[in-house]
């Protein structure tokens, strides 16, 4: 049994994520302790709580401790099924952490699967469905995986109520990633998502953006969505011809447009300062689908707490090394191979 340290560096939800994903995998049990103890309300929350469950029902897992508020639990995992599934968190908890935690099993499954998830499908701290669509699907495709998603409503917080489709083909063939260089930019905009509020939000964020940046988007799209409760968040689109990065600002009651905007400035001018592709968040995701392949480069803008605790926690299932040096042109190159 692999034994866990959940309070290691991040010591966030990601650590139960990768582990449950290969522990299904590899068939290696595990068990994790301190769950989430970097957090104010540590323990299983209902989103990590769904993600256990998902993945004990996708592999007929035996566990202990799955439940509200536990900091241990302990899971061995039996053969991965495909088929049908729904999974409902139940909070407005993030849809799409639970996509990264049911996807990689179900690769390895013995038939495809159809999986709906309920909850949030735009949540602060967690990727976005349009980032999960646009930005991280298509470079599993590139990878060989076989993932379609689709935003049947969408959730905000505190209502949730959204929910998203998954379609996976199992019988991977993985393609190592070579991610050095965006390639040409083909086209940026501005993407406002709205629902249940006025659209002079957008024009707000859409202004904020543009001043910070000194200069007017070529593109700006709002996507009026329908939802349980009010929401919003703006994105900045860059797509170049090898990766399609989406930058996000956050809307919530507390915070002014302005300030939304200037949230996905801020993100977009920290990775357009460095030359390499893979911003913060796409590199600790891109980590668990390259170790899988056993072999792959990218550079990266920057090193996250999230990304090295991913890589400790990987290196604890995969026989894989995870190198990683500075880069002359900017950021970090990493090399995984077996
Ligand atoms: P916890 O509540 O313990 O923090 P969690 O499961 O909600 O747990 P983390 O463990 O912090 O969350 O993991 C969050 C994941 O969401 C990380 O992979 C991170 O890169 C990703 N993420 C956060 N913000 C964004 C964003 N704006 N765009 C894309 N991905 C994001």
């Amino acid at each position: 049994m692999i034994i866990i340290d959940g309070s290691l560096g991040e010591g966030g939800g990601q650590i139960l994520r990768t582990s449950l994903a290969l522990s299904a995998i590899t068939g290696k049990a595990f068990q994790v302790n301190h769950i989430r103890a970097n957090r104010s309300k540590p323990g299983l929350m209902r989103q990590h709580l769904t993600g256990v469950e998902a993945v004990m029902k996708i592999c007929k897992a035996k566990t202990d401790g799955a439940s509200l508020r536990s900091k241990t639990l302990s899971f061995i995992p039996h053969a991965i099924c495909g088929g049908e599934y729904e999974f409902e968190i139940g909070t407005a908890g993030s849809t799409t952490l639970i996509l990264q935690t049911v996807l990689y099993p179900l690769l390895y499954a013995n038939k495809p699967s159809k999986v709906t998830i309920t909850g949030g499908t735009h949540n602060d701290m967690a990727p976005p469905f349009d980032f999960i669509k646009n930005s991280f699907l298509p470079i599993l495709h590139s990878m060989g995986a076989s993932v379609e998603v689709q935003l049947i409503k969408a959730g905000f917080y505190p209502a949730g109520g959204g929910s998203i489709s998954i379609e996976v083909n199992p019988s991977v063939k993985w393609k190592p990633l070579s991610l050095l260089d965006k390639g040409n930019l083909i086209q940026e905009k501005i993407v406002g998502v709205i629902s249940n509020l006025p659209a002079t939000i957008i024009e707000k964020e859409v202004e904020s953006i543009q001043s910070l940046s000194g200069r007017k988007f070529p593109a700006v799209e709002i996507d009026q969505q329908k939802s349980l409760c009010p929401g919003n968040l703006v994105f900045i689109f860059e797509i170049y011809e090898n990766i399609t990065n989406v930058f996000t600002g956050f809307g919530e009651k507390t915070k002014s447009a302005a300030s939304v905007g200037k949230e996905a400035y801020l993100e977009y001018a920290r990775t357009l300062a460095n030359d390499a592709p893979v911003p913060e968040h796409l590199a600790d995701q891109l980590l668990l689908p390259m170790a899988l392949a056993g072999q792959g480069e990218m550079r990266i803008v920057e090193k996250s707490l999230h990304f090295v605790t991913n890589i400790e926690i990987i290196k604890l299932f995969l026989d894989v090394s995870i190198d990683i040096t500075r880069h002359e042109a900017g950021g970090f190159y990493v090399n995984v191979r077996k």
